[in-house]
């Protein structure tokens, strides 16, 4: 065994509704230089939808990530290979400006210096690239948010195996969700792998990926590797960029920039320790099903004597150990279950988790399925169907996604029946195999 310590974030997307703060204070702070006005570190994303770049998660479009060869080995999805090898002056699997948008900014000093007129002058949007005015804003990082129906039913194609096609087509089972998204912080970073320049590092001490400026070459290997888009180019410098984790805020006790500003309140950061000889094996399980449990078997128990005499053999600094026995990551992922990676059948075992959404639970009660009859629902008429939260975070093994289901539901039931009757409903928590304590936990964090 070797201990190692990583900052892992869950983002519960029951809280998160769609207002963007994240995206732009991160912008503000990372992405407002010249040739990283498209890039978003962070970014929301209207599901279901194609997303920013557009059509990210189509990966036979991309070959971005790792996959497993005949005999279990793992190695750079073979796009990616192919492309180091024998095509180095071009990557034909990168997204271009168009999968991205064309940045742009709106011409607020025509509002002031526009002659008199019978209507209000009009700001229009011009690139910030050509200078020219924009007709017509084609797309953008949250522009399903506006067009919801026809993007979605266009990743419906490809995306979920055509279950999704299935229970999106009609108009009175359309639902939505917010997902907000950032640099994973991979414990197998596919961007590191298709670095050919060695610039891009995991940072031994917390596990933040990083690009060394002064090593990229701005091959991009990076960019197409990574399966989550979340390498930009920058055309100024000529150098790849990404989300860094606010490390200077880490270092200093801060949290990250998008942490601190969430209105929803939906980030937990935390620290997991983790077997870095399990890493390989837990990336190249045969099923792409078992991947998630394969992701947990790497995580170690931080309260176990001997992964803390290993932590500290291995040099984990005393205040880690104990940030990581009191890491929310840890209760949420581990002790309830309740969080999961995004896309883990990309093998790059993520450490950005999510809790799945609940809402629009008011459906639920309108439909006389949930109140104080009935508390506890059936997670099958929640409106966001169990198969899409589970292709979307368990690689379509939906079994834990309906325990946390349930699990968030048995919270708001006992914690109803808590405040409004005053009564500690032990059965509730029973139902989904914890305590009223637990619960109570949960519900504080
Ligand atoms: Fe690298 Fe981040 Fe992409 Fe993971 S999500 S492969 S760490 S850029
Ligand atoms: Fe969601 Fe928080 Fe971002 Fe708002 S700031 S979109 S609530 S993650």
């Amino acid at each position: 065994m070797r201990v190692r310590a990583q900052i892992g974030m869950v983002l519960n997307l029951d809280k998160c509704i769609g207002c963007h703060t994240c995206s732009v204070t991160c912008k503000n702070v990372w992405t407002t230089r010249d040739g990283v006005e498209y890039a978003w570190f962070n970014n929301v994303e209207t599901k279901p939808g194609t997303g920013y770049p557009t059509d990210w998660e189509n990966q036979d479009k991309w070959k971005g990530g790792w996959e497993r060869t005949k005999a279990g080995k793992l190695q750079p999805r073979q796009g990616s290979k192919w492309r180091i090898l024998s095509n180095l002056f071009a990557n034909p699997d990168l997204p271009e400006i168009d999968d991205y948008y064309e940045p742009f900014d709106f011409d607020h000093d025509h509002l002031k210096s526009a002659p008199e007129m019978e209507a209000f002058p009009t700001a229009r949007p011009y690139s910030k690239i050509t200078g020219e005015r924009i007709e017509k804003i084609e797309k953008g990082p949250n522009w399903e948010e506006i067009l919801g129906g026809e993007f979605s039913k266009r990743s419906a194609d490809y995306n979920f195996e055509g279950v999704q096609k299935e229970i999106y087509g009609e108009y009175e089972n359309t639902f939505m969700m917010y997902l907000p998204r950032l640099c994973e912080h991979c414990l197998n970073p596919a961007c590191a792998a298709s670095c050919p320049s060695g610039a891009i590092y995991k940072r031994e001490e917390d596990g933040i990926v990083l690009i060394d400026q002064e090593k990229c070459r701005g091959w991009r290997m990076c960019v197409s590797g990574c399966p989550y888009k979340k390498v930009y180019y920058n055309w100024s410098t000529g150098k790849s960029e990404k989300c860094t984790l606010c490390y200077p805020r880490i270092e200093s006790g801060n949290p990250t920039v998008c942490s601190e500003t969430c209105v929803g309140r939906i980030r937990y950061l935390g620290v997991m320790l983790y077997d870095a000889d399990k890493i390989e094996e837990a990336a190249s399980v045969e099923r792409t099903t078992d991947l998630y449990d394969a992701q947990l078997d790497v995580f170690l128990d931080p309260n176990d004597p001997v992964v803390i005499e290993t932590a500290r053999a291995d040099g984990i600094p005393e205040d880690w150990i104990k940030g990581a026995q009191e890491s929310p990551i840890w209760k949420m992922a581990m002790e309830w279950k309740v969080a999961f990676p995004l896309h883990p059948e990309y093998r790059t075992l993520p450490m950005v988790w999510y809790i799945p959404p609940l809402s629009p639970i008011q459906n639920a009660a309108e439909a006389g399925k949930i109140g104080t009859e009935n508390a506890m629902p059936n997670v099958r008429d929640l409106r966001i169907p169990v198969k899409y939260l589970a292709n979307m975070l368990t690689a379509g093994d939906e079994a834990p996604v309906v325990t946390a289901l349930e699990r968030m539901l048995a919270m708001r039931a006992y914690m109803r029946t808590k405040t409004i009757e005053g009564v500690r409903d032990e059965a509730i928590a029973a139902r989904v195999g914890l305590s009223g304590r637990v619960i109570e936990d949960m519900y504080k964090i």
